[in-house]
């Protein structure tokens, strides 16, 4: 249909452009515009050869970006000028293979959507009542995907073969599955079935018999998006107690999955930041103060203010939410400090003994993903564990990255990072590498990243610790050059990263531990920082962690510690002394001679510290279990602050012993421990922006940054950020990316790009 005066252009889309309906969205934009030719995916995102009138031309290019599909996230369109060949019609051609991808992405997978939903829901739809329902706007993405360019052959549903009704819907340029590359039905798709703790079929519909099993009592294996997970009715005490107890001692807080948003408000209070969090296509776990009355057994989170709660996100999900119309309980299905279960035989066998019977289906999962968590801090999103809906989204950075980067990241709470380009794609959640399982699974998922986004890397990041798992995999690379980052700056520069933002700063970075660059163990750091290196301006009074290890699962060590540097053997009469009685003076001596004693400035033991002292927790079962508890019995009316000394000099030192001695001196008075928490807060906070002050004298530097896992504590987020603000501080902290060490792979590769470029 081109005529005289008709221009023909080549163009590039680059971006999150493949898996989301984008190809069929260009065909329908150039049947808007009149425009002719084609579409298709390579490995580098969408080409396109479009033919029509200038202004037709122009109009089509701006809707490429301006009216892409919700998931989409165009990232660069590039034309330039070829010759015009006529012809008429518009339409998608075949993907075009190549060896090295460089700019398609793989989306992460979104939550089913409202058409899809009400498919589900209706009996005159082919697809009612179909666990695998899915469209161009929803369904797996990233955890299905085995290889790039993305079509149905790169996905674990090649093993279905699409019927003629369906494969009608993928061809049909006016159907909203058109190129949708999951599409399925009952009559071609995935199955569902129930099994017995046997694993032998159990008889009938599957979702009506998992869901009689949760109204038994029982504890129910259920294959989800990223794995398995465990599930039981939130209201069973008696259930939730099985669940902990056959997860092996499990304490960490179990997030409780509602219907919809008005069964979310019945479990927690949500404010309008948390309910958009709640509903969107990611679907994560939120966060959100836990309501009075809320219809939850007291064991689903111990301890805790707040109570973790998502929507469902497949309509396997939506079905069995609808069936039980009560919350139920949707824990990760593994063992205490293993990966997520996601293959059959795998799930089955380890979770045999945990789970009293199974509902799987024959899709597999390629890449595992965990349910990804949030906070809302100040209206925002405040990413605590980013993983399923979120990874494989790249975090673009306006930095080039000069040769491909691998950063390994940190121990704990382990993520990895690839980046090339002015990309870095951040992996999903893969755990504490602690075990074989989850060294294999990080292994794997750095091979799956490399795959997928054609990465090779030239440059691998690691941290200082020699003994991270994660250091010994980066030395074990070979033809690479390594480059060590310390921990802290790895926070601070992750930090900037996310902002955008070259430094220099004055970076705080508060996190459990993390080795310092003098060999002793930091925590409680202020780094004068940019992204090629940093000065250490400041820290924490240091400490002996008495036992080491066990001092971080005994937090009443670390009062040991503190109580006998402040007081020596005049110790005041304080209940955690009474309570420990026996090993207090080996410990205490343990501590005096340094013996297995590391010195330490960490923020995450200061808090154990006064967590113990208050009465709140003397042992742990998780990482970060004292600092949490002591955060959510903070009494928010509570003014007063326990005051600290800055200690002059280089570095400044914060007596953070003042803190700790005041909370004992407080509980010695009877002063209970919401106030004492809220104190110490506060007392901390005040110390935080002192410091702050100080060093910004010193440098001129107005801007802070606030990394490490401490600062997911939005107690104190808000008391340093309030008071930085007050002086004029501008301030940067986290959204997109976590504070804790699941952000850490970033700022590493960030560092290393840096020094790449020197
Ligand atoms: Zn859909
Ligand atoms: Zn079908």
């Amino acid at each position: 249909m081109s005529g005289t005066g008709a221009r023909r252009i080549r163009v590039r889309v680059e971006g999150l452009v493949q898996g989301v309906g984008f190809r069929p969205f260009v065909c329908g934009l150039a049947g808007a515009y009149g425009v002719s030719g084609f579409v298709g995916n390579d490995p580098g995102g969408v080409f396109i050869e479009a033919e029509g009138e200038p202004s037709a031309l122009d109009a089509f290019t701006a809707g490429l970006t301006a009216q892409a599909p919700p998931l989409a996230l165009v990232e660069r369109v590039s034309v330039e000028p070829a010759e015009p060949v006529g012809g008429s019609g518009f339409r998608i051609v075949a993907s075009r293979r190549g060896e090295q991808p460089d700019g398609a992405l793989v989306s992460p997978d979104a939550g089913t959507c409202a058409a899809c939903l009400r498919e589900l829901r209706d009996p005159g739809d082919r697809r009612h009542r179909y666990p695998f329902a899915n469209c161009t706007d929803c369904g797996p993405r990233f955890t299905i995907v085995t290889g790039v360019p993305y079509d149905r052959c790169a996905t674990t549903m090649a093993d279905f073969e699409m019927c003629a009704a369906c494969a009608l819907e993928y061809g049909d340029p006016g159907d909203r599955r058109f190129h949708a590359q999951p599409v399925c039905c009952p009559a071609c798709g995935p199955s569902l079935r129930a099994l017995g703790a046997d694993g032998l079929p159990a008889a009938g519909d599957p979702v009506e018999v998992a869901a009689g099993w949760l109204e038994a009592g029982r504890v129910v294996a259920i294959k989800g998006l990223g794995g398995y997970h465990l599930a039981v009715l939130a209201a069973d005490g008696a259930a939730v107690a099985a669940l902990r107890a056959r997860k092996r001692r499990e304490s960490r807080p179990f997030a409780v999955l509602a219907a919809d948003a008005a069964a979310a408000g019945t479990l927690v209070h949500l404010e309008p930041a948390a309910e958009r969090l709640l509903t969107g296509t990611s679907r994560p776990i939120v966060l959100a103060p836990r309501r009075r009355d809320a219809p939850v057994a007291g064991a689903v989170a111990p301890g805790a203010r707040d109570l973790g709660v998502m929507l469902p996100y497949t309509p396997l999900h939506h079905l069995l939410a609808e069936r039980l119309a009560v919350p139920y309980v949707l824990t990760s299905g593994n063992l205490t400090d293993e990966p997520i279960a996601y293959r059959d035989e795998e799930a089955l066998r380890r979770l045999a003994g945990v789970a009293d019977g199974f509902l799987v289906h024959d899709r597999r999962i390629e890449a595992p993903a965990d349910d990804s968590l949030v906070r809302v801090f100040r209206g925002r999103e405040l990413v605590v564990r980013r993983s399923r809906g979120y990874a494989p989204a790249p975090v673009g950075v306006p930095w080039r990255f000069p040769r491909p980067v691998l950063a390994c990241g940190a121990q704990l709470k382990n993520t990895f990072c690839v980046a090339r380009g002015n990309q870095a794609f951040l992996s999903q959640h893969i755990g504490d590498l602690e075990s074989y399982e989850t060294l294999r699974s990080f292994a794997e998922g750095v091979e799956h990243f490399c795959r997928i986004f054609g990465v090779r890397p030239a440059v691998v990041a690691h941290d200082l610790h020699p003994e991270y798992l994660s250091t010994a995999y980066a030395r074990d690379r070979e033809d690479v050059d390594l480059i060590a980052v310390q921990h802290h700056h790895a926070h601070i520069a992750s930090c900037l990263a996310e902002h955008g933002h070259g430094g220099p700063v004055i970076g705080v970075a508060f996190d459990g531990l993390g080795l310092g660059a003098d060999g002793t163990l930091w925590g409680g750091e202020l780094l004068v920082a940019d992204l090629v290196s940093f000065r250490r301006a400041g820290h924490l009074e240091a400490v002996p962690m008495p036992g080491g290890a066990a001092a971080v699962r005994q937090p009443w060590r670390m009062a040991a510690a503190w109580l006998d540097r402040i007081h020596g053997d005049a110790l005041p009469g304080l209940a955690v002394v009474g309570r420990h009685r026996e090993q207090w003076p080996a410990v205490v001596r343990m501590a005096r001679a340094g013996l297995n004693s590391p010195l330490t400035s960490s923020a995450g033991r200061l808090f154990d510290a006064v967590a113990a002292i208050a009465g709140v927790r003397d042992v742990i079962g998780y990482e970060g279990q004292a600092a949490a508890e002591l955060e959510a019995r903070v009494d928010p009316g509570e003014r007063g602050a326990y005051p600290a000394r800055l200690i002059e000099g280089e570095p400044l030192v914060i007596a953070a012993g003042d803190l700790v001695g005041a909370a004992a001196e407080d509980v010695a008075a009877g002063v209970d421990a919401g106030r004492v928490a809220a104190r110490f807060h506060r007392g901390l906070a005040a110390a935080v922006v002192r410091a702050v002050r100080v060093v910004g004298e010193g440098t001129g530097l107005r801007t802070a940054a606030l990394s490490g896992g401490v600062f997911q504590n939005t107690v104190l987020l808000e008391a340093v950020v309030s008071g930085l603000e007050r002086e004029r501080f501008q301030v940067l902290v986290h959204s997109r990316v976590p504070p804790g060490d699941g952000g850490i792979a970033l700022g590493q590769a960030v560092v290393a790009a840096a020094n790449d470029r020197r």
